[in-house]
């Protein structure tokens, strides 16, 4: 951005009199790590604030990633483990020699690890047999000890990690518990480093904060920041389908959770560091979602993050086309690195055996409720409409066919091809009614008709096909719609 810009040119003019050309703009040459660190921990923070090009799938409005597994650690869990350690040595809770326990999902885990071997504590680090291999290793690669508990019991079984994580921090001598489930101390590190960094980083630009909820911590504290320095901000979140946060949001009742795949993020009960009062909106997403968006993220953007990231990157998209404004900002989280899931999404193997690698079974609901380019779901006109009028609707929205409908019946079509060459043989025709020069009605279909069925449906004499909801025609799927999503 403008910022960068700034600061970039005279390293260029630098180089350019060195010998090198001035013009090429060379990886690294934003001065970036200009001083050297006192230590690893002076390198937390001030993520990059990176542009998404291609998985944006061509939305107007601009799209930007925080990317923090530029953290030494790999996620943004290193702002808060050095932070609660330091605020429990201000309390006098944490003294020399003393033991740090967690349950953690691995990124936390790093968070502190990498503080604690700096500062000298001991770390003891419970974590569920759900995540990855490679999150193990990392946390003893940093000296600590882990301990695996089972995934599969409920939050209050005396064996679920935190439970055990609780019990190892009141018998061990010198031992606290980080507990980032209800450390303020988590939001609050988020909302004195994140925050600040996205509104700085898009000069006060971002008008949509997209992220997803493990703690709550990150979106919270992050997302307070930003609304007091512009209530206008929206704070969405994501969340897996089976956690219970989205469901919470939305009744304000504690559903039952569901086994899914996605690491990180959702819950199967509310932690005190999810301020639901910052968030203005909670969506659901897939597992495969998730996994499909995070393997583009690399393959297309070159980023490698986690499955957390796919499920953000993905609504982040979802939103700024349905913002569809090149003045806006969506800013969204990349939480962590992709190598922690090497053995997982991104071996297809795992993919296979996980049922995520078949192809989707797709409805002519899920098609209409995907599409996006700013027109409404339907534009129909009625039978008395004049051509000109239709033709109007069709140069405006840039579409190739509208329905006619009368009494939420389809009572015939039009196409942009055979009322054009009408018109201009017989341009008094543009002031007759739609009815007189329509041709046949579109099929209809219910919105729960697999897509093979649609694309029967698509012939050579049938450019569209209606979609029925509820009993009401409410979406279109058109030969274009199936060609694009075909060729994607
Ligand atoms: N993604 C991943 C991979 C994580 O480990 C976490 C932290 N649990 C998050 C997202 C969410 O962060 P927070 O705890 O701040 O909600």
């Amino acid at each position: 951005m403008k910022r960068e810009r700034a600061v970039s040119k005279p390293a260029r003019k630098g180089r350019g009199s060195a010998g090198a050309s001035a013009d090429v703009a060379a990886p690294g040459t934003q001065p970036r790590n200009l001083k050297p660190y006192d230590s690893v921990l002076e390198t937390i923070g001030w993520t990059p604030l990176i542009r998404l090009h291609r998985v944006v799938d061509g939305a107007r409005t601009p799209v930007y990633a925080k990317a923090e597994f530029f953290n030494p650690g790999g996620s943004l869990k290193d702002r808060i483990g050095l932070a609660m350690i330091e605020a429990a040595e201000r309390a006098g809770r944490l003294k020399p020699g003393g033991v740090i326990v967690e349950g953690t999902s691995g990124n936390t885990g790093a968070g502190i690890a990498i503080a604690a071997a700096l500062k000298g504590y001991r770390c003891v680090f419970t974590m569920s047999d759900k995540f990855s291999q490679e999150k193990v290793r990392l946390l003893k690669a940093f000296g600590a000890e882990v301990i695996i508990t089972p995934a599969a019991v409920p939050p209050d079984h005396p064996d679920n990690y935190i439970q055990v994580a609780k019990r190892l921090a009141a018998e061990m001598p010198g031992a606290i518990l980080a507990d980032q489930f209800y450390n303020p101390v988590n939001p609050e590190a988020h909302y004195a480093t994140t925050g600040p960094e996205i509104w700085a980083q898009t000069e006060g630009r971002v008008t949509h904060f997209v992220s997803a909820a493990g703690t709550g911590g990150s979106i919270s504290g992050a997302g307070k920041y930003l609304k007091e320095q512009n209530p206008r901000i929206r704070v969405i979140a994501g969340d897996p389908v089976g956690s219970i946060f989205a469901e919470y949001f939305r009744t304000g009742t504690k559903s039952e959770s569901h086994p899914y795949k996605v690491e990180g993020i959702g819950n199967d009960k509310l932690p005190g560091t999810l301020w639901f009062d910052v968030i203005d909106e909670f969506h659901s997403l897939t597992d495969r979602e998730s996994f499909h968006m995070a393997r583009r993220l690399a393959r297309e953007e070159g980023l490698f993050a986690g499955g957390s990231a796919g499920l953000i990157v993905q609504l982040a998209v979802r939103v700024a086309h349905e913002v569809n404004d090149a003045g806006a900002l969506v800013v969204c989280m990349l939480p962590d690195t992709g190598e922690r899931y090497l053995s997982k999404f991104y071996n297809d193997e795992w993919l296979r055996e996980n049922r995520l690698l078949e192809p989707e079974r797709l409805t002519a609901g899920d098609m209409v409720a995907r599409k996006d380019g700013g027109a409404p779901a339907l534009v129909s006109v009625e039978p008395s409409a004049s051509v000109r009028q239709a033709l109007s609707l069709i140069t405006h929205y840039d579409i190739s066919q509208v329905p006619v409908l009368h009494e939420g019946d389809c009572v015939g079509s039009i196409s942009e091809a055979t009322l054009m060459a009408r018109v201009i043989e017989e341009p008094s025709l543009l002031d007759h009614a739609v009815e007189t020069l329509m041709d046949a009605p579109f099929p209809v279909v219910d919105e729960h008709i697999e897509l093979s069925g649609v694309a029967r449906l698509l012939t050579r004499q049938n450019p569209a096909v209606l979609v029925r909801h509820e009993g009401r025609l409410a979406g279109i799927v058109t030969r274009y719609d199936m060609v694009r999503y075909l060729t994607q």
